[in-house]
């Protein structure tokens, strides 16, 4: 059965862990077909456009994006070139409900990450779909958007209350 997961919500310390790698028998095993689905399903439901595994509360280096052509699954992801040119845009995240900020990313990023099925693929990802990239892969390393924002356009408020909140919270 597919499930919706609880989401960790900042300021949660699984969200400024550094994830680990995904091993090759790790990805055989049934529970991790298990956790990507589990994980479209949590997007989906929340009306995300990507999410990454600590969100989830696992600290392994997994996220989901969503695209066109249904859910692309990023494992061991790497950014392996980023454009000169960048672009300020205003995201906000699943785990820092109702905050939203202006954030400069690269327009451009090429990829590499390895397929459920355990194959290395590089890519190139430009404008919106490069945006979530980034700021799916910076969760596996801890840093989260509101770190990079410039400006917080957005629940500025509700951030300063989280932020005084040091204690664990799981959000449903
Ligand atoms: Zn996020």
């Amino acid at each position: 059965m597919v499930e919706v997961l609880p989401l960790q919500l900042y300021p949660n310390p699984i969200l400024r862990q550094i994830s680990s790698v995904v091993s090759k028998e790790e990805l055989q095993k049934p529970e991790f077909s298990q956790l990507l689905l589990d994980m479209e399903k949590t997007m989906l439901e929340n009306s995300g456009i990507g999410l990454a595994a600590p969100q989830v509360g696992r600290s392994i280096r997994v996220a989901i994006i969503k695209t066109e052509d249904g859910m692309l699954p990023l494992i061991n992801p790497k950014i392996l070139k980023r454009s000169w040119k960048k672009e300020v845009d205003e995201e906000g995240c699943l785990s820092i409900p109702k905050v939203y900020g202006d954030v400069r990313r690269s327009f451009k990023v090429k990829v590499s990450t390895i397929t459920p099925r355990g194959e290395e693929v590089k890519f190139e990802a430009t404008g919106l779909f490069a945006r979530v990239i980034q700021h799916e892969i910076d969760h596996l390393n801890g840093v989260l958007f509101i770190d990079k924002a410039k400006k917080i356009t957005g629940g500025k408020d509700i951030l300063d209350e989280m932020k005084k909140n040091g204690e664990t919270k799981t959000g449903v």
